[in-house]
């Protein structure tokens, strides 16, 4: 079973964005789409939960979901 983080930070505002999704009755798996709420900008993300083992213990992004919000505000930003 997978654990993922109940609050990540926010790349917008700072903030701290926890988490709205509820973990199914077998846990979390692979592939799964979680969902926090800023509390700042009041921002959705939705994460891909991967496996913890590959990047575990960095900087408090176990889930590489810094680099991953980045990647998705660029992609954000380049349709404006
Ligand atoms: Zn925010």
């Amino acid at each position: 079973m997978i654990e993922v983080p109940k609050t990540i930070i926010c790349v917008d505002c700072g903030e701290t964005a926890h988490l709205m999704s509820y973990p199914p009755e077998e846990g979390w798996s692979i592939g799964d789409y979680v969902a926090y709420r800023c509390r700042g900008c009041n921002d959705r993300w939705d994460l891909v939960v991967e496996d913890s083992d590959a990047s575990s213990g960095v900087d408090g992004d176990p889930y590489g979901a810094r680099a991953f919000l980045e990647e998705r505000r660029d992609q954000q930003k380049a349709k404006d």
